[in-house]
């Protein structure tokens, strides 16, 4: 029997291991089984979103039954924390008589740990393939066979790469025999907030596939122009099932291709705008699988470490929970916390707030992004805030410091986001929302909190900051 052991890729299309799993199979006459280790314990000290275990839980139960029907029994197997995955697999190898075990290669540095473990232990061969990325961690380097620092020549390089030669993507595999009886796992009923979270991402079979299809088919060609605005559905809401694997990223790049009938490889063609968002995706997981320090709090550039990051509980309470007195600020913070998933605008905006108005440190909004995003992802998680924090790869300048005024002005110049998330603010005009403290006259002005910090002082203060740091040398 060979054993493929599903982790960040919930799917059937376009997966490596289990197809390699499936042809030596096939080849050798023997069954396929498949295993997902639930690691609770591990996934808490990861900080992972309580509606983001729920999504996958339930995601489980719709795969098992797919591939049950397929003839291939999917096993759940119970391991705490990463340390016992290695005796829960060698376990169920055994019992099973499985001669292989076929996975797809971890980026982070927990799971890259424990699947060296896993190798380590087991007494049957260990094959890890890539399949998280379009072109796997390695395959986009320098000249010098370095892993880019800068986001532009990586971007062009990866599009070369994809010119010359391609994609492809894996079917999903044909029934291995009769179909199988599946048993879900059992779960208890939904919160409130589950409920409420979960009914914008659907797991039945063939959901993420619909929705693909609906924003390809619909609104990528006017992504470009509306992917800014939050109050409008202007991007495609793809980033839970990208993250959990439900969706691989070949298959927005086929769907791409299929609606242009070519893909778009340079800035002016349509369709490119949204293909660079998916190449920003891949520059982040590179640098995370070829920068270990990325998945242990470290700033990518070294000499930001010395930054005086300030220590404020009320503030981070404020920032966490909406009540910062900077509208857009807040209408995106209660956002997050209500839907577990924010507009990447506005994740921008919050970001540079808490860093360089709050002078807070990136790695606490890291966290707490994971503890709440049903998208929740190391690698475009940490590049995110290490971009807005000044402190990644190609990371906003220092002293370019986004204005939460300006900003919510620009890209939600009606208020119509900041009215849909901040009720003491619903009845307020346009022409006030973004400053209601300056001038506008109601009676619910009081409840709405002043803002809490002057953003021009701020600014400066952060400018100073950085200017106070021992200067770089060790982007390396
Ligand atoms: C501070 C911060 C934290 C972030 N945390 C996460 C996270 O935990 N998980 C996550 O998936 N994305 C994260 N992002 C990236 C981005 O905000 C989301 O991927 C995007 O908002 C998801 O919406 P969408 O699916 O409609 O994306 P679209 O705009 O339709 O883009 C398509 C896909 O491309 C990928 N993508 C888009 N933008 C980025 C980006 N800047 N970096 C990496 N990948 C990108 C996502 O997989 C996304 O689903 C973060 C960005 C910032 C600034």
């Amino acid at each position: 029997m060979q054993l493929v052991w599903f982790r960040q890729d919930l799917r059937l299309v376009d997966h490596p291991a289990l197809h390699a799993a499936v042809q030596q199979a096939r080849a050798q006459g023997e069954a396929v089984e498949a295993v997902f280790v639930i690691s609770r314990a591990q996934w808490r000290h990861h900080h992972m979103a309580s509606v983001r275990e729920r999504f996958l839980l339930e995601r489980l139960n719709v795969l098992g039954a797919e591939l049950a029907r397929r003839g291939i029994r999917l096993h759940l197997v119970e391991a705490p924390w990463f340390a016992e995955v290695p005796a829960a697999l060698a376990a169920l190898v055994r019992e099973r008589g499985a001669r292989a075990l076929h996975a797809m290669s971890a980026i982070e540095i927990d799971e890259r740990r424990r699947d060296e473990a896993v190798s380590a232990h087991l007494s049957v061969p260990c094959r890890f393939v890539p399949g998280c990325c379009v072109l796997p961690p390695g395959r986009v380097l320098t000249g010098k066979g370095e892993p880019f620092k800068v986001f532009t020549p990586f971007s062009r390089a990866w599009l070369r790469e994809i010119a010359a030669h391609g994609y492809s993507l894996y079917r999903a595999p044909e029934p291995m025999g009769a179909p199988l009886g599946w048993q879900p796992l059992s779960l208890p009923a939904r919160s409130a907030h589950e409920t409420r979270t979960l009914r914008d991402w659907p797991v039945h079979e063939g959901a993420a596939e619909a929705r693909l299809r609906e924003f390809i088919d619909d609104a990528v060609l006017e992504y470009g122009a509306r992917r800014d605005l939050p109050a409008e559905p202007g991007t495609s809401r793809l980033s839970a099932y990208l993250a959990a694997g439900i969706l691989s990223p070949r298959q927005c790049l086929a769907a791409l291709h299929s609606r242009l009938g070519t893909l778009p490889l340079t800035r002016d063609e349509p369709g490119f705008a949204w293909l660079n968002e998916l190449i920003w995706r891949e520059f982040y997981r590179h640098l995370l699988a070829l920068e270990p320090r990325l998945s242990m709090n470290q700033p990518f550039q070294l000499h930001t470490r010395a930054l005086a990051w300030r220590h404020d509980e009320q503030a981070f309470a404020a920032w966490c929970e909406g009540r910062t007195g900077y509208p857009i600020v807040d209408a995106a913070m209660r956002c997050l916390k209500q839907t577990g998933w924010m507009h990447n605008r506005l994740r921008m905006i919050v970001a540079s707030f808490l860093t360089k108005d709050l002078h807070l440190s990136w790695q606490r909004g890291e966290a707490y992004f994971m503890s709440q995003l049903i998208d929740g992802d190391l690698a475009a998680n940490n590049g995110g805030w290490q971009w807005a924090a000044g402190t990644g790869a190609d990371a906003a300048p220092y002293f370019r410091v986004f204005n939460p005024t300006t900003q919510g002005q620009k890209f939600d110049p009606q208020g119509d986001f900041i009215r849909r998330w901040v009720e003491e603010l619903a009845d307020v005009p346009a022409t006030c929302i973004h400053t209601p403290h300056d001038g506008w006259r109601h009676k619910g002005r009081e409840a709405y909190p002043s803002p809490m910090v002057d953003h021009a002082v701020a600014r400066l203060q952060a400018i100073a900051m950085f200017r106070q740091l021992p200067t770089g040398g060790d982007e390396a």
